[in-house]
């Protein structure tokens, strides 16, 4: 069964209101045009790919469900294990189970221009480098609230 014009129209606002809290919202026209490009497919699979794309906060406009096909498969269980983390404070992946933004905070509380730290051996220029890359990364990540 493909996708009809009424059950696009019940889909569209369930859809949008799948973004996660803080993401870039997705206007109903936009989700609308996006499910008629696919409106041939089976229905279960356009609902499926849509809430995979709209659960996922990088996916910026409801069109990038439509090309990209990684909201088509079904994810294999040990991807669901591993799906990326979001840090409650800061909205933004973990990498590596510690959040960005929370580490470039904790550093920068440690002041690491002013307190040697001779214990760790890290270079206080390194430091500081790694400090200003953690920073702009915090700062250019779009979905902070
Ligand atoms: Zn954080």
């Amino acid at each position: 069964m493909s996708v009809s014009r009424q059950q696009a129209d019940w889909l569209a606002p369930l859809i949008a209101d799948c973004r996660p809290h803080g993401a870039r919202r997705w206007d109903i026209p936009g989700i609308h045009a996006a499910i008629a490009r696919v409106n041939q497919r089976q229905l279960v699979e356009v609902i499926r790919a849509f809430t995979r794309g709209a659960e996922d906060r990088t996916a910026h406009t409801p069109s990038v469900v439509v090309t990209n096909p990684t909201y088509w498969r079904e994810p294999a269980l040990e991807q669901l294990a591993t799906r990326a983390q979001y840090c409650r404070t800061h909205s933004t992946a973990l990498k590596a189970g510690v959040c960005p933004s929370c580490r470039a905070d904790q550093i920068g509380a440690d002041g690491p221009a002013t307190t040697a730290r001779p214990s760790r051996g890290l270079p206080r220029d390194q430091v500081a480098a790694i400090v200003g890359e953690l920073r702009d990364h915090a700062h250019h990540t779009p979905e902070t609230q």
